[in-house]
């Protein structure tokens, strides 16, 4: 193999992982999304606990104001009996007191049903609460991971595009603008093995005297069919 085409080939090489790089670090945005994606459940789940925890208390405020408008009304009615002199009124206002009364033991009974209510969502949103911190405990871990490897990521691209600054030096500088080109229409493969006659880029059969340069070596050889620049590699 001519020394030129090695140092592509080094040089592709490390072009390669590049863009392998690239191509993960564009990933991670993806990673992330969908790590956070995991709370929305848990999120929804403890707005609802909320929400019915709301319900109830506010169902429990509505009783309380209702029964105080009756203990109110009982007590109006009771001065009002204790203020007749009339017979009749007064047994018409003791069956109006005992009504309201009755209403009133209703609303305290329908009261203490809707505490104890409030108490079950109270513990219900403490559950989700709990499952949510728990989530997001598992989320953070995994973004964490994820900032490390994108870390890396970098760290890795720096150290190569350093390599490859340097091996870029190896290969004749007429070669390179062919090379780049190759790079970015061939994906990312613009040097190619000749395996068996055939071009190891595209798979077409190459002509003869394509064969016969590639195998002397002499010069460099492209495939007639992509452009690819080929090496002997039987
Ligand atoms: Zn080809």
């Amino acid at each position: 193999m001519q020394d030129e085409v090695r140092a592509l080939l080094i040089l592709q090489d490390r072009d390669r992982r590049l863009l392998a790089l690239a191509k993960d670090l564009l990933k991670l945005p993806q990673d992330e999304t969908r790590a956070k994606a995991k709370l929305a459940g848990d999120e929804a789940a403890v707005a609802k606990a909320h929400q019915a925890l709301v319900d109830c208390e506010l169902r429990v405020k509505k009783i309380e104001l209702d029964a105080e408008t009756r203990r109110t009304t009982i007590k109006r009615l009771k001065l009002q009996q204790f203020e007749t002199r009339k017979n009749e009124e007064f047994v018409a206002l003791g069956h109006e007191i005992t009504r309201y009364e009755k209403d009133l033991d209703e609303f305290e009974t329908q009261e203490l049903v809707a505490m104890e209510e409030v108490d079950g969502f109270r513990a219900k949103l403490k559950a989700a609460e709990a499952a949510l911190a728990q989530t997001r405990k598992l989320v953070d871990e995994d973004l964490a991971s994820i900032a490390q490897r994108h870390a890396k990521m970098e760290a890795d691209r720096a150290e190569v595009l350093v390599e490859r600054d340097r091996l870029s030096l190896d290969v004749p500088e007429s070669l390179i603008p062919l090379y780049q080109r190759l790079m970015k229409i061939k994906d990312g493969l613009a040097v190619a093995p000749m395996r068996e006659g055939k071009c190891g880029g595209c798979h077409m059969k190459l002509i003869a005297s394509t064969v016969m340069k590639v195998t002397s070596g002499r010069e460099i050889a492209q495939c007639e069919d992509c452009g690819r620049i080929l090496y002997a590699d039987d």
